[in-house]
């Protein structure tokens, strides 16, 4: 396993057949950073940022993110750091912020949704990400989307905060991506529609898979259902995948499926751009892509989206991986 780390850590994943993939960490923290450098990954695909609202006693003030966001962009460059918007509430809350009690909150008003109700908090992370992008290479990423409207009004919100940096004479990096979250059904089935509105994708499995199976991802009584190989949310990756295909934009997975070694060749043959995983994972995903030949893979999914039952799909993923890896 050592051996291995050391063997790839300089090499950048790509298959048999010269496909390229990006491998990239996800982080909480900026000192999550040097693992990520550790283990060879080429960028950040996810930075949780919720936890530095959620280690203070009231918001994090701009130049408190700038810092922080700053810090992680300076020594991921020239690599890509997908950097995501506050995504509160759910299982995560603030206490110096009062949230309403809600019956479902994972239902609720969490997320994107707030930061569209309480707009000053979202331009002011806007603002420091913005800033952050002129020291490297800033992607800002919308969690918890179901709608087209909500993009669009994040957008005006971008661009409003863009505007203001420039009249204040604040550079930054005019050409920042704006991307969002496949998390909900709404999206991956619509994909090829949000795909005109912004400028990547990151599939989040953890929700995804809870929103389409109504399957709560933190309840252990049925935690034998949570289950990201039922076909029904493969169904949903592969939708998100192809509708960002046909609409043009890159697509990548940020939830744990991304780590998950065994579903490296089906996630490949769906025709995924890059995997974004817990630091760790980043090696063994790495080496999996290195030994696949793209026809095969594709031939894999062929035959997975045929199945009726995860047994069936896992017995024949693990026959393929056996013979391939
Ligand atoms: C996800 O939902 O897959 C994801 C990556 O976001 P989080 O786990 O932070 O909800
Ligand atoms: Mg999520």
């Amino acid at each position: 396993e050592k051996e291995l780390l050391k063997q790839l850590k300089d090499k950048e994943a790509v298959s048999k057949d010269g496909t390229v993939v990006g491998t990239w960490g996800n982080i909480g923290s900026p000192k999550d950073v040097t693992g990520v450098l550790k283990n060879g990954a080429n960028g950040i695909g996810l930075y949780r940022t919720e936890f530095l609202f959620m280690a203070k006693d009231r918001f994090p003030s701009e130049d408190e993110q700038f810092e922080a966001y700053k810090a992680v962009v300076e020594s991921m460059a020239p690599h890509p750091v997908t950097i995501r918007t506050m995504d509160i509430g759910g299982d995560k809350s603030l206490p110096y912020m009062e949230l309403p009690h809600e019956e479902n909150p994972f239902l609720g008003w969490r997320a994107l949704r707030i930061c569209l109700d309480r707009t000053e908090i979202l331009k002011t992370q806007f603002r420091a990400l913005l800033r952050a992008s002129a020291f490297g290479y800033v992607k800002i990423m919308l969690p918890m989307v179901i709608s087209i409207e909500e993009c669009r009004k994040a957008r005006i919100l971008l661009e409003e905060c863009k505007e203001e940096l420039r009249d204040e004479g604040v550079k930054f990096d005019e050409n920042v991506q704006l991307g969002i979250m496949v998390e909900t059904p709404a999206v991956a089935f619509r994909a090829k529609y949000f795909a005109k509105e912004v400028d990547f994708f990151s599939i989040g499995t953890n929700d995804l898979t809870q929103y389409t199976l109504a399957v709560d991802r933190g309840n252990e009584r049925i935690s034998k259902l949570y289950d990201t190989y039922n076909p029904g949310v493969l169904a949903a990756i592969k939708a998100a995948i192809d509708g960002a295909h046909q609409g043009g934009i890159s697509i990548s997975m940020c939830g744990e499926f991304a780590g998950d070694d065994r579903a490296t060749a089906l996630l490949f043959g769906m025709g995924l751009d890059a995997f974004s995983m817990s630091a760790i994972s980043v090696p063994r995903v790495k080496k999996n892509i290195m030994n696949l030949d793209k026809v095969d893979a594709v031939g894999l999914v062929d035959r997975v989206m045929e199945m009726a039952t995860s047994e069936e799909v896992l017995a024949e993923i693990d026959k393929f991986n056996k013979e391939y890896l």
